[in-house]
């Protein structure tokens, strides 16, 4: 018995040890003392050519006949009045109106790279232009902000490059490899006649890119819980869209002399049930890479759990689940979102349907997910529709010379700052160019707060004029560092 109790307490104090070993050992790299570099862009001139892309109302409604064609069409002509540098260095080609330019490398043999944003907009909902605080397409300059509709999603990005290709012009500066920079039309409605038109010639030319470089995360400041530092998260994929009805039927009559249960209630099981089956999630992969990253600069107690995932999987990843952001980093997720049945209130429904949303981690595929539904809402009379089915990207590599010229390039602008990997949970471009990229990366490089995460797509949404300076030094050092 105490020889029990001894060997009891022995393995406690050796696990005790391990845990904190491993938690002590679990430190972050080292803070950069790199030196930050500016192109010196003029920020004046930044705010005016911000200002003046937000007022072209180019805006994509999910009816494309209802959008209004001359917008697209003016702010191509601004765009090549304003940045005559650009226009006369590289070869331009519309696809519709997304402008694709060709900045040719001095090496033939060198893989092509693009950066890429997208310049039309969602709209602002009728009823809310008076919460603005600044009309929503005024652009109007207050207090070292650009305000209107665009300024962060994604107007900024386009300008931002091409200021930064326009400093590096007026440089002398020539790459080695081939430049494409794209400004698509129609991301915010799939993309498909912008970003995959633009893939589908990249692809009929041969064209293979080494790296692409589109929207899809930022340098989030506060808003993730438990550090202290902000985090450039440089989102290495992108989950799936997919979307699924579940149907059940019945034979209908009238409500007086109901059946024990009406296609709406067998509807409702199925979701309830759907509800409870999430789909496995857990740390590997990508998640793995940015939590651990993340995870590091965490208090003592997170560290530890992190540290000795062999012991607290179980708990981190319950943890991490239960808010929803987390959730969805982990899983593939599942948002019941439309119902319909039937179409009087004393009339027994013949069909009952609901619209699920689902959002594919890259370890799923659309076919797995159809599968998971299947077995748990158990009842093979429920049909299960597939209305539109996206699968998850690919991953893109973080140990390629790509993503460490990005990782300097963040250090090198925007200072003491994580560095992580992420997954983008929205659809965006990339989508379309990561079938022509061997890496697709997805980064906004402009500093969000909680603020400005609530104005995408909604109101009040504007950038300062600091982000358009670092945007600008971003693109300008990272198309200098991956020359090198
Ligand atoms: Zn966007």
């Amino acid at each position: 018995m105490r020889r029990a109790l001894l060997a009891g307490v022995a393995l406690f104090v050796l696990i005790v040890a391990v845990v904190l070993i491993r938690t002590f050992n679990f430190t972050p790299e080292a803070p950069s003392t790199v030196e930050l570099i500016t192109h010196e862009p003029d920020p004046d001139v930044l705010a005016q050519h911000m200002s003046e892309a937000i007022r072209f109302k180019t805006i994509s409604t999910q009816r494309p006949s209802s959008s209004d064609p001359e917008q697209f069409e003016q702010f191509i002509a601004w765009f090549e009045t304003t940045y005559p540098e650009v226009h006369a260095a590289m070869t331009r080609e519309l696809l519709g109106h997304t402008i694709l330019l060709r900045w040719p490398g001095t090496d033939p043999n060198a893989q092509p790279v693009l950066l890429t944003s997208h310049y039309d907009v969602v709209p602002v909902i009728p009823g809310t232009e008076s919460l603005w605080k600044e009309p929503p397409y005024s652009g109007n300059i207050v207090d070292g902000y650009v305000w209107g509709r665009g300024a962060l999603d994604d107007k900024s990005g386009v300008i931002a490059i091409a200021e930064a290709s326009t400093l590096l012009l007026k440089k002398g500066f020539t790459p080695k490899q081939t430049v494409y920079l794209s400004f698509g039309h129609d991301e915010e409605v799939s993309g498909r006649e912008g970003a995959g038109a633009v893939a589908a010639l990249l692809k009929e030319r041969g064209v293979q890119l080494e790296w692409s470089l589109d929207e899809g995360s930022f340098v989030l400041d506060g808003l993730i819980p438990g550090l202290d530092k902000p985090v450039a998260s440089i989102n290495v994929a992108e989950k799936g869209y997919t979307t699924l009805q579940l149907i059940a039927k019945a034979a209908g009559g009238h409500s007086s002399v109901p059946p024990g249960r009406t296609a709406v209630g067998d509807l409702a099981e199925a979701i309830v049930k759907l509800q409870n089956s999430p789909l496995p999630g857990g740390l590997e992969g990508v998640s793995e890479e940015m939590y651990d990253a993340l995870s590091r600069h965490m208090s003592f107690a997170q560290r530890m759990a992190f540290a000795n995932r062999w012991l607290f999987s179980g708990l981190v990843e319950s943890t991490i689940s239960r808010i929803p952001a987390g959730n969805a980093s982990l899983r593939t997720t599942i948002a019941p979102t439309m119902l319909s049945a039937s179409i009087k209130e004393n009339v027994l429904p013949i069909r009952a349907v609901a619209t699920i949303n689902f959002r594919l981690h890259p370890r799923d595929t659309v076919e797995s997910l159809m599968e998971h539904v299947r077995n748990a809402i158990e009842n093979d009379a429920i049909e299960i529709n597939l209305v539109s089915g996206n699968e998850a990207s690919n991953v893109a590599d973080t140990s390629s010379p790509s993503f460490a010229a990005m990782k300097q390039t963040v250090v090198e602008i925007f200072g003491d700052v994580i560095v992580a990997p992420g997954l983008t949970v929205a659809a965006t471009d990339s989508r379309h160019y990561a079938l022509v990229a061997d890496n697709a990366y997805r980064f906004h490089p402009v500093v969000v707060g909680p603020e400005d995460i609530a104005s995408f797509h909604g109101t009040n949404e504007r950038i300062s004029v600091d982000n358009l300076v670092r945007a600008t030094n971003f693109y300008a050092q990272l198309l200098i560092n991956v020359n090198e």
